[in-house]
């Protein structure tokens, strides 16, 4: 059985709703990421995502804008009533993290950041734990308890692809994890479409998917013009078919006998 962790304003995850998370890679600017979020609004969405501190491959390209993102996605959610979902890339930027956000993310590239881990299970706020790019199942898991180990329960899992030998596609969405996540752990599990394939034309597809396989939850990026975006833009979803996009997810949810949020 799926825990159900309680959320503010009366969300929760693990039951019948399926959070629907969304918002840029980066949050660039008050502008960009307020236009992402009143689009939310119009669409009956709650929980806004956003890179402040970016975990990015390369020193060379754009890092995020840090505390000064965290204050623009509290602000932007704030004026919309959302909850903020961002990362906390390392132990030193936990405490603003937390202050800013309602969920916390812990990235792939520190799933088993184990101080990080160890600090995030010392605090009290949600904890979304994504899936390391290159691990499995049980290391993912083990990478959980080393959370619960600390004192905090409160942890949704994110598949968001894993590595394979095929250069067509970012990553591989491990849809048979969502399903074992499922059938044998008491973590709510959603999945980011985006990250698991890198491309915006697979995107709907794998968020279907993911509906269908039981995830309890999407973490996807929406940019107002991904042809512009800092990170991550040939991924992003635009705003323009956001619409579209979440009138498709409601039919899954509705066909899975849930209620997309
Ligand atoms: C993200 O969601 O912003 C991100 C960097 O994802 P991941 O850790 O899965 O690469
Ligand atoms: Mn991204």
């Amino acid at each position: 059985m799926t825990n159900i962790i309680s959320l503010p304003n009366n969300l929760q995850i693990g039951g019948t709703d399926v959070l629907l998370m969304a918002g840029p890679c980066s949050v660039e600017s008050y502008e960009q990421t307020r236009v992402v979020a009143k689009s939310m609004h119009e669409l009956g969405l709650h929980v806004l995502r956003g890179g402040a501190f970016k975990p990015r491959t390369s020193p060379n390209v754009f890092q995020g804008l840090g505390l000064e993102g965290l204050k623009i996605l509290r602000q932007v959610a704030d004026e919309f009533g959302f909850l903020v979902i961002t990362e906390a890339l390392g132990v030193e930027q936990l405490p603003s993290v937390v202050e800013h956000s309602d969920i916390i993310q812990i990235g792939s590239r520190n799933m088993q950041h184990f101080p990080l881990l160890w600090a995030a299970g010392e605090q009290p706020k949600p904890i979304l734990l994504k899936r390391g790019f290159m691990s499995t199942i049980q290391e993912w898991l083990a990478a959980a308890e080393h959370i619960v180990s600390r004192g905090n329960e409160k942890i949704i899992l994110c598949e968001r692809g894993i590595r394979s030998f095929d250069p067509s596609t970012r990553n591989v969405l491990d849809v048979n994890a969502i399903a074992q996540i499922k059938a044998s752990t008491p973590f709510p599990i959603v999945a980011d479409p985006s990250h698991a394939t890198g491309r915006v034309d697979l995107v709907p597809a794998a968020a279907r998917a993911s509906l269908a396989a039981g995830a309890d939850g999407l973490l996807v990026e929406v940019h107002p013009e991904p042809s512009s975006a800092l990170s991550d833009g040939e991924q992003s979803l635009a705003l323009k078919s956001f619409p579209a996009f979440v009138e498709d997810m409601r039919h899954i949810a509705t066909a899975m006998g849930r209620e997309i949020v």
